[in-house]
């Protein structure tokens, strides 16, 4: 039988979350995979096990594996029943037949026994069969460095044997830790650093506040394509827009030019931390990164962080930029992240914002206005919209 074998990485799971993340990687890979033609998604001990059509092409699986998050490696395989008495036999023929057709010259066997009871010891077996690829091949052993490596896994009544191993994303299954609002701009840093939460295995919700009617819906679409792709780690996700455009007006009626943009800040915090709990987030998430522009100074992101009750998470506080984009270049938001648009947080900025803001005197100014009404004509107006992958 065709199946792909997945791996995860056993020294997180421990105790009791065990069955709890496997049922979540086991729920998450049916769905990732049920457009392409997969019969069975099973656990079986300490792997799972897909079992594929035969004319399920393998570029399309391995493309929808590597999005997984909590794969640690996955490979292309064949199961071989164990029948007594002479276990191997059909093992041996399985595997001799497939590596007749590769171009290989020097080969080693590896076998691993999830059950320890099996009658050989996993050299036993990888004597043997090299022995027998040996004798149908006429190629040789090589234990460092071979061009092919076979891997073979027993279990009780069958084994597997695979001829390449794919690397898997890492990580955790999207949702073991919970729900997470993700305030995304657009930017090249916050579509990293929601990737970077998901890949701890939150959902993410999205959160996007837009300059309606002051720019055009350039910076939406922006956004909505970079959702799109981010949805393709987690299959399916909420988008709430924000209109931000009147809000930033009435600030901008109220208050010194050097405060708006720690002020509007604060505002977009309390507007998507309603959210968040609307949503049953347990956090909401940005892209600062600590220097990097003025409301991402020390003073100003503890300003910020006041106006918030729920954590406020930074994955990339302590990244440079260049390490950010080539990030951003890995997971493909890149490209989009630096098409020209009309931020909302590029209306009305002063020339020179504050860098060193002090919470007495944010308070004082954020009298001159009605802040709870501000969030709640937000809220009002936000629109939702949902994104499915495959689309
Ligand atoms: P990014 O590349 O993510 O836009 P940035 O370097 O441009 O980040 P800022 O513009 O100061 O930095 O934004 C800091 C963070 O605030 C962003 O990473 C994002 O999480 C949040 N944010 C900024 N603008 C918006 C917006 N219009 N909608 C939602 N969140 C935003
Ligand atoms: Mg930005």
């Amino acid at each position: 039988m065709r199946c792909a074998i997945v791996h995860y990485h056993e020294l997180a799971l421990k105790g009791r979350n065990r069955p709890f993340f496997e049922g979540r990687l086991v729920r998450h890979l049916r769905l990732a995979l049920r457009d392409i033609g997969v019969r069975q998604v099973e656990a079986l001990p300490g792997r799972i096990r897909i079992a594929l059509l035969d004319e399920t092409p393998w570029e399309k699986v391995s493309a929808r594996l590597s999005r997984v998050f909590g794969i640690a490696n996955f490979s292309q395989a064949h199961s071989v029943s164990l029948s007594k008495p002479q276990p191997l036999d059909g093992l041996k023929s399985a595997i001799g037949a497939a590596a007749q057709d590769l171009p290989f010259v020097t080969f080693r066997i590896s076998t691993k026994r999830a059950d320890k009871r099996f009658p050989l010891t996993s050299m036993d077996v990888d004597r043997e069969i090299g022995a027998h690829v040996c004798a149908v091949t006429g190629k040789r052993v090589r234990l460092q460095n071979p061009d092919l490596t076979i891997r073979i896994e027993l279990l009780s009544r069958e084994a597997f044997f695979s001829l390449s191993r794919e690397p898997g994303p890492g990580g955790l299954p999207v949702g073991v830790s919970g729900k997470v609002a993700c305030l995304i701009s657009g930017g090249i840093d916050s579509p990293v650093a929601a990737h970077r939460m998901m890949k701890r295995g939150c959902k993410a919700v999205f959160v996007h506040f837009h300059g309606r009617p002051y720019v055009s819906r350039a910076s939406e679409e922006k956004v909505r394509e970079i959702i799109q792709l981010l949805t393709s780690y987690q299959l399916h996700s909420r988008l709430y827009l924000v209109p931000f455009g009147e809000i930033q007006r009435q600030i901008v009626l109220g208050a010194p030019a050097a405060f708006r943009v720690v002020l509007y800040r604060r505002l977009m915090m309390r507007i998507a931390e309603e959210l968040a709990q609307r949503e049953q987030c347990w956090a909401t998430v940005t892209g600062d990164s600590l220097g990097q522009v003025a409301s991402q100074t020390p003073e100003n992101l503890a300003v910020i962080e006041e106006a918030a009750h729920l954590p406020i998470l930074r994955p990339l506080i302590g990244m440079d930029k260049a390490e950010i984009t080539e990030q951003a270049q890995r997971i493909g938001t890149f490209e989009t992240s630096i098409e020209p648009d009309q931020d909302c947080c590029r209306l009305f900025v002063p020339p020179h914002p504050s860098t060193k803001t002090n919470l007495d005197h944010i308070r004082k100014i954020e009298r001159g206005f009605d802040g709870d009404a501000l969030v709640k004509q937000g809220l009002e107006l936000a629109e939702l919209a949902e994104f499915r992958f495959p689309p």
